[in-house]
């Protein structure tokens, strides 16, 4: 299969293009078109697959395919350390290149002022991890109203790390409907299950 077979809009095949990805990865090529299908996703897939391309591609497809002007966020993306949420930034980055979408990343050990002033400016995309959005949100600093993606990176090591109960607060408070995707390493483990099984509605189960 190729990117193009992917049907993602010219900017992006650019964008993979410089990043010389040639062909999709097998997470690539299952987990994207259920996401471009607007469908939740609970996936299995470690780090070094290309699972972080196979959420920010459809993310992306998205906002082009739904260019709303909103101020606030419209994909929300949380991983567990501060270390992942600047490499999936990155990603958004690279590969959101040639499209005009707006990114911001909240995450602890840097200054709360900064980051909601950042906040205060247009932004599609937002990516953060749970403890220093939650802290954002009592300071009434971040809307998520307008969230229509959700996606949860690497949910096993947030879950093994105690962030489980701000995750869920933090999910609750998204009124709207959203589309969500769960990645995750290992998909066995009663706690993941229990997990997705809060957090997404009929998914599509892929391992790779
Ligand atoms: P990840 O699993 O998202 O951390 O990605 C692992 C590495 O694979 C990163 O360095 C990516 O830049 C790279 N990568 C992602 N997708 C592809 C692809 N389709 N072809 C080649 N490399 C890729």
């Amino acid at each position: 299969m190729t990117f193009e077979e992917l049907d993602l809009d010219p900017a992006l095949l650019s964008a993979i293009e410089q990043q010389k990805y040639h062909k999709p990865t097998p997470i690539q090529e299952a987990a994207i078109p259920i996401l471009m299908e607007r469908q939740d996703i609970l996936a299995g897939a470690a780090t070094g697959t290309g699972k972080t391309a196979a959420f920010v591609l459809p993310a992306l497809q998205f906002l082009l395919d739904e260019p709303e002007r909103s101020n606030h966020p419209r994909v929300l993306i949380l991983a567990p350390t501060r270390e992942l949420a600047f490499q999936i930034h990155k990603v958004v980055k690279q590969l959101g290149h040639h499209c005009d979408f707006p990114s911001v990343i909240i995450t602890g050990g840097f200054k709360m002022s900064q980051q909601m002033e950042f906040l205060r400016q247009p932004c599609d995309i937002l990516v953060a991890t749970p403890g220093r959005l939650a802290k954002i949100m009592e300071e009434d600093a971040v809307d998520l109203s307008d969230i229509e993606i959700l996606i949860i990176d690497e949910a096993d090591r947030m879950l093994d790390m105690g962030q489980g109960p701000t995750v869920r607060a933090l999910i609750e408070a998204i009124p709207g409907d959203f589309q969500a995707g769960l990645f995750s390493a290992t998909l066995g483990g009663g706690g993941i299950e229990k997990f997705a099984a809060e957090v997404l509605e009929n998914p599509e189960v892929v391992q790779i």
